[in-house]
């Protein structure tokens, strides 16, 4: 049911809003640009067009697949035009010549066609509609949108449509589910060989899994240049799963970080532990003061980073 119904709604309500606060305010949010180069409004105004599509799939846990990359970008599309569409639909001439959305007068759509009105936005700024080469009215709107744009807007708007469609989730074919993902913990660059080298133990270590989950999830600021990430892929009934090792790089100037692709590590853990990790770790805040375990295990760990920065230094 939601399969059917968030698509439409999404795809409905975007143009009905969109249409709606552009009549209200006079403006044409889809065509909307950061720097007079980034079409935000058109990807935006894709992506919500076609959201429903993967929302639907995730909450429906129905196999999207790879040809709902094809089917956002046709979606994002048709929401970009069903705007202009609905806007010549509310299009009115008053008795006065005056242009209104308030279903005042004559609908244009019964004096020109959608083409021709397209032609007419695009055109120009100021937007004067001729009819037998008298001008029944004219309004203003922010930007002009000539056909060059008009591409660039169409390709944005199929980007975001693609962002909306597609659910960038892994799908247990044997369940027909889609997969959770958790985030284990992260490593520092340094570390890093050392606990791989000692994963197979760490894993199965439920208290030390713990504490480094707790440790190092706080804040990535502390790796200057980039760290690595364990994270898993799970089917949350049969357990089937993936454990990402992602390498994680300091963007250029920035302080957020981005995965080194090619460096990406997998493993397949048998289900059993998966389960046994998730069920164990599955309330990772930090541990009370009390449990000791779980303090050792910090202490053990702060001891090897020192014992590293040590290493490090007498070299
Ligand atoms: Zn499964």
């Amino acid at each position: 049911m939601m399969i059917l119904l968030l698509p439409v709604i999404s795809f409905v309500g975007t143009i009905a809003v969109i249409v709606f606060l552009n009549n209200i305010f006079g403006i044409e949010l889809q065509s909307f640009s950061i720097l007079f180069i980034i079409p935000i409004g058109a990807l935006i105004v894709g992506y919500l067009g076609s959201v429903g599509i993967s929302v639907g799939h995730l909450i429906s846990n129905k196999y999207a697949g790879r040809k709902m990359i094809l089917v956002g970008a046709i979606i994002g599309v048709l929401t970009y035009m069903g705007i202009y569409y609905a806007s010549y639909l509310t299009t009115y001439i008053a008795p006065n010549g005056e242009i209104n959305y308030w279903f005042n007068g004559n609908p244009i759509s019964h004096k020109i066609t959608f083409f021709r009105y397209l032609q007419i936005e695009l055109s120009s700024a100021k937007h004067t509609f001729l009819l037998h080469g008298i001008p029944v009215g004219s309004y203003k709107t922010g930007k002009s949108v000539n056909t060059i744009g008009l591409v660039i807007q169409l390709l944005a708007a199929a980007c975001g449509g693609i962002g909306g469609g597609v659910v960038a989730k892994e799908y247990c074919q044997k369940c027909q589910k889609y997969k959770k993902e958790k985030k284990l913990f992260m490593i520092g660059v340094n570390e890093y060989k050392m606990v791989i080298k000692s994963l197979p133990t760490l894993l199965n270590d439920v208290p030390k899994l713990k504490a480094l989950m707790a440790q190092e999830q706080k804040s990535t600021q502390k790796y200057e240049n980039g760290y690595f990430s364990l994270e898993l892929q799970y089917c949350p009934d049969c357990f089937e799963n993936t454990l990402y090792i992602k390498a994680m790089k300091r963007k250029p100037k920035s302080s957020s970080f981005e995965e080194v692709i090619k460096m990406r590590q997998t493993l397949n853990l048998s289900p059993e532990l998966a389960k046994s990790i998730l069920i164990s770790t599955a309330d990772s805040k930090i541990g009370t003061t009390e449990d000791t375990s779980i303090t050792n295990a910090s202490t053990q760990i702060n001891t090897l980073q020192r014992d590293k920065q040590i290493g490090t230094t007498v070299r």
